[in-house]
C-alpha cells in the first residue's frame, strides 16, 4: 500500500509581522543543516505570503490559510485562490474550525473553497473535527465522517487533496486525544477516502492537528494513517517547529 510522504504544516493564524521573516530563514537553515524527513509548509497571514515566498527558502513551502470561493469580484476584504497561487502558494487551508466557528463556514462553503483552490492548481488542506460536546455525546466519528464527505468537492483528486483532522477541543488547549482515538478516526477517514478515490485514496495525506508539540509528536505521528501534522502555536518559532519535524527522524 502506498504511504504518502509526511507533511508538517504550520498555521500561523493572525500572527506575524515582517520581523518574523527570521523564523523562516532559521527554519530553512535548520533543515539545511540537520535535514527533514518530511515536507514542510508554513501558512502565514496573507500579508506575509509575498515576503516569505520571496525568500527562496527551498526547504519551506509557503501556503495560505483560506481563500474565497470565487475567482474575483465584489468581495471586500477577501482573497482568492488565484491571488495566493500567483504569489507561490501550492497549498491552501480551508475549513479550519476557527473559520467554521467565527465566520459561519459550513461544509458547502468549505467544499466550494476547496474547489476554488483546486481549480487554481493548489492542494486544498480540508480541516474537519468534532467539538467536545460532540465527542462526549459519542458522535465524533459520525460528525467527522460527514464533514469529510460533504467538504470534498467534485474537483478533488488524490493529488490535490489533504485532510486535516483537528478535534476542536484539542486546538490551542494543550489537550490531545488518546492514540487509540486518533487511530480510530484516521482509519475511518481513510476508509472514506478509499471508497471515494479507490486505491489512490491510500496516497492522500491525513494530518492530525491539535496541540502538537515536539514532546508528543513522535507518538502522534507514529499512529497508522497519520501522515503529518497541522500545527498552530508550536509553528511560530522555528526551533519549536523543527522539534516536531524531527519526530520523523525517530519514526524513520
Ligand atoms: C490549529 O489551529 O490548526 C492548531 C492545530 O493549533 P494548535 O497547534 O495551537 O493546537
Amino acid at each position: 500500500m502506498m504511504t504518502p510522504k509526511a507533511l508538517v504544516a504550520g498555521n500561523w493564524k493572525m500572527n506575524g509581522l515582517k520581523a518574523s521573516t527570521q523564523e523562516i530563514t532559521r527554519l530553512n537553515d535548520l533543515i539545511n543543516t540537520s535535514g527533514a524527513k518530511c515536507d514542510v509548509l508554513i501558512c502565514p497571514p496573507f500579508t506575509l505570503i509575498s515576503t516569505f515566498a520571496g525568500l527562496g527558502a527551498e526547504n519551506v513551502a509557503i501556503g495560505a490559510q483560506d481563500c474565497h470561493m470565487n475567482v474575483s469580484g465584489a468581495h471586500t476584504g477577501d482573497i482568492s485562490a488565484e491571488m495566493v497561487v500567483e504569489l507561490g502558494c501550492k497549498h491552501i487551508i480551508v475549513g479550519h474550525s476557527e473559520r467554521r466557528a467565527d465566520h459561519g463556514e459550513n461544509n458547502d462553503v468549505v467544499n466550494a473553497k476547496a474547489a476554488a483552490a483546486q481549480n487554481e492548481g493548489a492542494t486544498a488542506i480540508i480541516c474537519v473535527g468534532e467539538t467536545i460536546e460532540e465527542r462526549e455525546a459519542g458522535k465524533a466519528l459520525d460528525v467527522v465522517i460527514s464533514q469529510v464527505k460533504a467538504s470534498i468537492p467534485q474537483s478533488a483528486t488524490a493529488s490535490n487533496t489533504i485532510i486535516a483532522y483537528e478535534p476542536v477541543w484539542a486546538i490551542g488547549s494543550g489537550h490531545t486525544p488518546t492514540v487509540m482515538d486518533v487511530q480510530e478516526m484516521h482509519k475511518a477517514v481513510r476508509e472514506v477516502l478509499m471508497s471515494r478515490f479507490g486505491a489512490s485514496g491510500a496516497g492522500i495525506k491525513i494530518l492530525y492537528g491539535g496541540s502538537v508539540k515536539a514532546s508528543n509528536a513522535p507518538e502522534l505521528m507514529s499512529v497508522p494513517n497519520v501522515n503529518g501534522a497541522l500545527v498552530g502555536g508550536a509553528s511560530l518559532k522555528a526551533d519549536d517547529f523543527y522539534g516536531i519535524i524531527s519526530a520523523y527522524d525517530e519514526i524513520g
